[in-house]
């Protein structure tokens, strides 16, 4: 449990004002956040629990699909990347080494995952697989913008997916994007998040296809049918744009945040790594498909914490919340059965923030508005009134409080 007397919040007196958002300033504010510098953040224990409540269940569902976790190097050297053409991409940060070496400090993986699976997919029999790691990214942006929206140090989820059949292939990336809404489901942002069509970029001839979460401070603009649903990315809308899965030529467009996005990679990286593995005739075949899978996990904290803004702060879904309970002590004679109850909750696998913090300045209204504040959906209030009444109160969000008997 957190115990708020023995960590004093350090929360800022008034919002700093971050022009083109509303979330980051009240992140900051609030205890959940601090910039390091432009685009790079620490996490507090407040932001860090949402954090880890986003990966958990990012990572639950991809366990779940099948996927293996691993956990690949935040460095690599120049070998790998020369391979791929790609040690010169621009968002790249070099670091220089020993002995005149320079290090990169990855952007993204494809360069780690597959020299390191090229020794265990030797045979037919080994595919198709896909492993995937939750890790920081670095990528010198031109541009930090909207706090965890678009950072130079961020959290990703990324997945690669083997495979020596086209349509077991196929069969594969459509199953990710079911896997893919579960997630946004999950993460209380699914009603507005849309599945888009989008440039495969260099890796590939095909579309690629995005999850897009409607917010009016995304990046991007996407049009979506109003029949179908589906989302097709401005950048490809105007260049030729296909109705792919509906005729209709009825399109919202609205402004939407990327939170995770897959990527038909065809023969690309397994090529430039001569990534081979023997038939059932004992053939060597030069042919692995591969597909990426991203979700952007410190960016989808921020999408989220923009999309739950109230009046009073930010209402997290209750998945992601910093808690699931809120327990405010009024009375240090109180506090034994206080923690007593939050201990019980704890191996109900709940989780509980209990403001214990003692003194005048620290009265029912400060804690109230605290808890309000971080978006706590369940609010429990021990004190000398609630005792009297048998027991304490319990308000839950959307609902009217009650008395629970002890
Ligand atoms: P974008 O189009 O937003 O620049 P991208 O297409 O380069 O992102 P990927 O490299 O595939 O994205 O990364 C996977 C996911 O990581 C993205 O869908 C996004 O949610 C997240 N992401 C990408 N860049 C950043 C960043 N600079 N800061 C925070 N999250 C990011
Ligand atoms: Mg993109």
């Amino acid at each position: 449990m957190l115990r708020l007397s023995t960590f004093p919040i350090q929360t800022l007196k008034s919002r700093p004002n971050v022009s083109d958002n509303e979330s980051t300033g009240i992140l900051l504010q609030w205890w959940y956040i601090r910039q390091e510098m432009a685009g790079v953040y620490n996490f507090l224990p407040m932001g860090l629990r949402v954090l880890r409540n986003i990966e958990n269940i990012v990572r639950a569902e991809m366990d779940n699909a099948g996927y293996h976790e691993t956990l690949m190097a935040v460095i690599s050297g120049k070998e790998s990347w020369d391979k791929t053409g790609r040690w010169d991409m621009d968002v790249m940060f070099h670091v220089p080494a020993h002995g005149n070496k320079e290090y990169s400090i990855n952007p993204t993986n494809e360069e780690t995952v597959v020299p390191m699976m090229k020794e265990f997919l030797q045979s037919y029999k080994n595919y198709p697989t896909c492993v995937y790691h939750i890790q920081k990214k670095f990528r010198n942006e031109k541009r930090a913008k909207s706090g965890l929206l678009r950072g130079r140090e961020f959290l990703m989820k990324d997945a690669y997916s083997f495979h020596i059949d086209e349509s077991e292939f196929s069969e594969f990336y459509e199953n990710a994007k079911v896997v893919y809404k579960r997630i946004f489901e999950r993460l209380g942002v699914g009603a507005d998040t849309y599945e888009t069509v989008a440039d495969g970029g260099d890796f590939t001839d095909k579309y690629s296809h995005e999850f897009q979460t409607v917010l009016p401070i995304g990046e991007d603009e996407i049009y979506i049918c109003k029949w179908c649903q589906l989302g097709h990315n401005k950048e490809i809308v105007e260049g030729d744009f296909v109705c792919t899965s509906c005729w209709s030529l009825e399109y919202d467009l609205k402004q939407a945040s990327e939170v995770g996005n897959i990527f038909p990679l065809e023969t690309k990286f397994s090529k430039a790594f001569e990534l081979e593995y023997l038939d059932g005739e004992n053939k060597k075949i030069d042919k692995v498909l591969m597909g990426c899978y991203g979700i952007g996990i410190s960016r989808l904290m921020g999408v989220i914490a923009e999309y739950s803004i109230t009046d009073k702060g930010i209402a997290w879904p209750e998945s992601i919340a910093p808690a699931t309970h809120y327990i405010i002590v009024i009375g240090e004679d109180n506090l034994d059965i206080a923690t007593k109850l939050a201990e019980e909750l704890e191996s109900q696998w709940k989780t509980v923030v209990l403001d214990d913090r003692m003194g005048r300045k620290f009265g029912f209204g400060q804690k109230a508005g605290d808890c309000e504040l971080w978006g706590i959906p369940n609010r429990i209030v021990f004190s000398p009134k609630t005792l009297e009444q048998g027991g304490y109160e319990l308000l839950e969000r959307g609902e009217k409080s009650s008395i629970v008997k002890l």
